[in-house]
């Protein structure tokens, strides 16, 4: 049984910038969207070497903790001419790096504008009792010559989708929800949940 609108959805995140970007595509649906930041949840290691069995440890952590219904992303940033890096390890290399400006720096000094990068979530459903269910998400790109726009997070200001002028962190928040890898995801994720929904309701899916 999925849960119903009204009852209890865990957002199995900590990450502001991820929470901002479910709230806008999960509100029309009428669901009761809780924080797990906001119960003070711990957050599981990231064991998986890939970012499906990141985010089922995530979403069936949570699940476990609360006995409701919970959701997990995880996600990051795959850049050809750095074999797939840093992908799974996204969060991680920031902080290697010493924060995002690095970060950001080190990908532009690796990377050609022409270089293929693409953006990847996959996100887990996981009811109470454990049960799972997973999604995937892509958002195909290139690097930009220089980081641009305060808008979103992380990579946001240095990734420039496909058939796009501007960065990610130059778009508002619908514009990214319409394209980027986690719209792509949360959408069949809704469409599962509530596949009678009306189409007003997917309203960031209209420019796909
Ligand atoms: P996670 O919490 O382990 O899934 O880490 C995901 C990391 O990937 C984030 O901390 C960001 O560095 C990066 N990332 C994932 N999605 C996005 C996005 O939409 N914009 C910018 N960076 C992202």
């Amino acid at each position: 049984m999925p849960p119903e609108r009204g009852q209890r959805l865990i957002i199995a995140t900590h990450n502001v910038g991820k929470l901002a970007e479910f709230a806008l595509l999960l509100a029309p649906h009428g669901l009761n969207c809780v924080a797990s930041g906001a119960l003070n949840l711990p957050e599981p290691a990231e064991t998986a070497p890939d970012f499906a069995g990141n985010a089922q440890i995530k979403a069936i952590a949570a699940a476990r903790a609360t006995g409701d219904w919970a959701l997990a992303d995880d996600s990051g940033l795959s850049v050809s001419a750095m074999g797939g890096a840093p992908g799974v390890r996204s969060a991680r290399f920031a902080i290697e790096a010493g924060g995002y400006p690095q970060a950001l720096a080190n990908i532009i000094a690796a990377t050609r504008v022409t270089d293929h990068a693409a953006f990847v979530c996959a996100i887990c459903l996981a009811a109470p009792s454990g049960d799972t269910a997973t999604y995937l998400g892509f958002c195909h790109g290139t690097i930009a010559a220089a980081p641009r726009g305060s808008g979103g997070f992380g990579y946001d200001p240095i990734f420039i989708p496909t058939g796009s002028a501007l960065t990610f962190g130059e778009m508002d928040k619908s514009t990214k929800a319409a394209i980027s890898h986690r719209g792509r995801a949360l959408r069949q994720v809704l469409a599962a949940l509530f596949p009678s929904d009306p189409l007003e309701r997917y309203a960031f899916s209209l420019t796909l």
